[in-house]
């Protein structure tokens, strides 16, 4: 039995907190491959390291002098070296960083040290190998995961060693430089050293006991989910669950590596088990809720619409042309809704305009923004009867008005939109309606 171990910033963001992270490893011989994000909040207004780095970065670019700030990123790893009792010293690493990022910044190589210099203390704690994540994890032109390379190149060097700790959020860039992954990207490298080592288990370490049916910051104390599906998982941090990144799927989904999600604060809580599929029957008729806010909604309407073969293609033409992602396209006999997020239609909203009227020549479009979609998302939905009636009554009954519906063909989800100022009420009335009954 092998495993990977991912440990996130809020479980790395201190001397204590590392102690807890030792202890969990020590516990069982088969957490063999570390990933540690870099130190997050050590309380709520903290700032993450990864969010020192950026603004130094800034600093740096600026031709300001970066010497304050860096002593207050060094301070934070010295804090913990000491809280650990550690003979190790990050001087010489901290001198040369310093003077990349003055003599040519670059952003990527910046956010990346967090992960880096956290990974070396905690090799050094440990006493086992650290691995550089640039000499495993390759990126290709287009600066997506270069699988192949990458799946090669890092199952050899695994293979050579018994154990390893080998940082999270970056890698190789196709011009030989540091990149990152998006934020939170760490969830993504632990998921990749799980595929290419062919491991057990993928245990994702965290500071909730598991994914939990909604956002805590929204209800307070949400249930547990014991076990999610791949794909409910991926609908829902699509959606805005943040619990794990939602590229940190794919990588173990491709060979059936289950994911536990665990507390490093309470590490004797079972945790989720996030598989490719479970017998388990959900506790509740829905797994999870989850949303974001800030979309936009174009209708267009067309007297006649349906019958016009090829009108839907060539209003997507239009959004295809400007680049812009389309989320959902529900429909009606005469009528469209293109629904897209906020920050990708703002910008070229009036070239997009033009562009529908130029290719399908509609009769109207109306554009309206400040939409919330809420996805409430359950592998127990299919053979449940009455599932979207319960869902529209709970928002009913809270007066919140619902602007538009989206039930996904897998029937694993039903989306609905609503305004951004009922996100909130609208999470807490469809949790209160599914769950606290
Ligand atoms: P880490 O630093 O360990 O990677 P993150 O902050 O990225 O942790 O993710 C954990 C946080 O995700 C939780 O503290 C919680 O506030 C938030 N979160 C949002 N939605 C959910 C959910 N459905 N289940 C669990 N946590 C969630
Ligand atoms: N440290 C990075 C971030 O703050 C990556 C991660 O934590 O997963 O986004
Ligand atoms: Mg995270």
């Amino acid at each position: 039995m092998k495993k990977v171990v991912k440990f996130g910033g809020s479980s790395l963001a201190s001397a204590e907190q590392f102690k807890k992270v030792g202890a969990i490893i020590k516990a069982d011989e088969s957490r063999v491959f570390v990933v540690p994000s870099a130190p997050g909040k050590r309380f709520s207004d903290d700032t993450k390291v990864t969010d020192m780095l950026l603004h130094v970065y800034q600093t740096a670019a600026d031709g300001k002098d970066i010497t304050a700030e860096i002593e207050a990123i060094k301070a934070r790893y010295d804090e913990i070296i000491e809280g650990l009792g550690l003979d190790f010293s990050l001087d010489k690493d901290f001198e040369e960083i310093t003077n990349a990022l003055k003599t040519e910044p670059e952003k990527d190589y910046a956010a990346s040290r967090g992960e880096f210099l956290n990974g070396k203390i905690m090799a050094a704690y440990l006493g086992i190998q650290f691995i550089d994540s640039a000499e495993v994890i390759f990126f290709n032109d287009e600066g997506k995961l270069n699988t192949y390379k990458t799946e090669k190149t890092l199952a050899a060097k695994l293979a050579e060693c018994g154990k390893a700790v080998i940082p999270g959020f970056y890698g190789l860039g196709k011009n030989g430089r540091v990149k990152t992954f998006s934020r939170g990207g760490s969830d993504v490298t632990g998921s990749i050293v799980a595929q290419a080592a062919k491991v057990d288990v993928y245990e994702n370490w965290t500071d909730v006991s598991g994914v939990l049916i909604t956002d805590p910051r929204i209800v307070t104390n949400p249930e547990p989910i014991k076990f999610i599906t791949y794909r409910e998982l991926r609908e829902l941090s699509y959606m805005g669950a943040s619990v794990l990144h939602e590229d940190a799927i794919f990588p173990v989904r491709q060979c059936g590596i289950p994911i536990n999600l665990r507390n490093t604060n309470a590490p004797a809580d079972e945790g989720t088990w996030i598989v490719e599929s479970t017998a388990q029957r959900p506790p509740h008729v829905i797994t999870g809720i989850a949303g974001k806010k800030n979309f936009c909604t174009v209708f267009i309407s067309k007297a006649m619409m349906n019958s016009e073969i090829g009108f839907c293609r060539k209003v997507l033409q239009a959004f295809e042309e400007n680049e812009i992602p389309v989320e959902h396209v529900p429909s009606g006999i005469d009528t469209m809704t293109i629904v897209v997020h906020e920050d990708d239609f703002m910008c070229k909203e009036q070239k997009v305009l033009s562009a529908i009227n130029r290719l399908a020549a509609p009769d109207s479009i109306e554009i309206e923004a400040g939409l919330a979609l809420i996805a409430v998302v359950g592998r127990g939905m299919k053979s449940a009867s009455g599932t979207a009636g319960k869902l529209f009554n709970a928002l009913a009954k809270s007066g919140i008005n619902v602007k538009m519906i989206d039930q996904g063909s897998s029937e694993l989800n039903i989306i609905v939109g609503i305004r951004n100022d009922d996100f909130e009420s609208a999470i807490k009335a469809v949790y209160a309606e599914f769950v606290a009954e």
